[in-house]
């Protein structure tokens, strides 16, 4: 059988266009199925410019998603604090800084309002908004358009130290359902706490928000038939973390889907929560105070299927095996922080 001398050209051109036509395909089916993300940072008490590219890798991983961050303007800066025991030399600089301040100050408080008038996130332009902001008050327009985009269906997910923002925004604490510091107390909504009945609201006054020291604890699963929980084992250890407890809110349509036992309260405090509010998702975890804490698999476990349920109302990503799930470092993905 003799060929054409052009044959294997032709089948390497035509093997080639059948290539770039399935890569093609599986790529647009893949960008069809990719959930966009916004992340918002910019202010915290927290270390976002290290956990927000956390997130997002994380997040990006999977596949599923993809993921735009917007960063708020600055926050103002800190008044310079003298350290304990300070030096003479120490002192001298301190009192040089004291003096520079209020210019500091002033320079940050000109360009701030023009700087916030400029931030105007297009929350309507994704699936799903992730908060890693605990600062200062958003605009009200930006409010405005946060309220209507998850009234309207959208998700949000409250990502650790998000939930001690905005204690005076009655709409976001709808959202989120229970909050802590900022000077919530009583007034802010009971706490939820797990009795023979089920979770109740407790009237009890005090503070809202509180830790201890960091530690790795038990998250035990309270809700194992929501597909964010579905398939997962029923308690896991979480990497180094802060507990938080005696978070307070209105606590209106609250299912806690996994809480840890405080040794500060001996109460089972909420970890991970989700709230209806209008057409939209809410998904709150408590979890991920910093690196170690975001870099537990039960943490992205957890936030990634809850982020994917706070989009779409749905979660398609595998549930991993047990073991995975626990401290074992070995199953850890460690993400390096930037
Ligand atoms: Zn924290």
């Amino acid at each position: 059988m003799t060929t054409s001398p052009n044959f294997f050209p032709f089948a390497r051109l035509l093997l080639a266009a059948a290539v770039v036509l399935a890569s093609v395909a599986s790529a647009s089916a893949q960008g069809a199925a990719k959930i966009k993300v916004l992340i918002v940072d910019g202010q915290n008490n927290h270390q976002w410019a290290t956990t927000t590219p956390m997130l997002k890798r994380i997040l990006e991983d999977t596949g599923r998603f993809t993921v735009d961050v917007s960063t708020s303007p600055a926050a103002k800066p800190a008044a310079p604090r003298l350290p304990k025991d300070a030096t003479p030399a120490q002192k001298a600089a301190h009192a040089e800084s004291l003096k520079k301040y209020p210019a500091v100050e002033a320079a940050h408080k000109a360009a701030a309002s023009g700087l916030w008038a400029k931030w105007r996130p297009n929350f309507s332009a994704y699936a799903v908004v992730v908060s890693n902001y605990n600062g200062e008050s958003w605009p009200a327009e930006v409010q405005t358009a946060f309220v209507t985009f998850v009234k309207n269906g959208g998700g949000f997910v409250s990502y650790h130290a998000a939930n001690n923002s905005f204690p005076d925004w009655p709409e976001y604490n709808a959202m989120i359902g229970l909050g802590g510091w900022g000077g919530r107390n009583e007034k802010s909504g009971p706490y939820l706490r797990l009795r023979a009945n089920g979770w109740i609201k407790d009237m009890t006054a005090g503070p809202g928000g509180g830790h201890g020291p960091q530690h790795e604890f038990l998250v035990e699963v309270r809700t194992a038939d929501h597909p964010i929980t579905r398939g997962l084992p029923a308690r896991w250890m979480h990497s180094k973390d802060e507990l938080y407890h005696g978070l307070r809110g209105p606590a209106d349509n609250v299912t806690v889907l996994a809480s840890a036992l405080s040794d500060k309260t001996n109460e089972n405090e909420p970890m991970l929560m989700v709230i209806p509010y209008g057409k939209g998702r809410v998904f709150h975890t408590a979890l991920g105070h910093y690196v170690e804490a975001v870099n537990g698999f039960g943490f992205q476990t957890t936030f990634t299927r809850g982020t994917e349920w706070a989009a779409t109302g749905k979660v398609t990503l595998p549930a991993p095996k047990a073991a995975d799930l626990s401290a074992d470092r070995a199953a850890v993905r460690e993400i390096k922080a930037p």
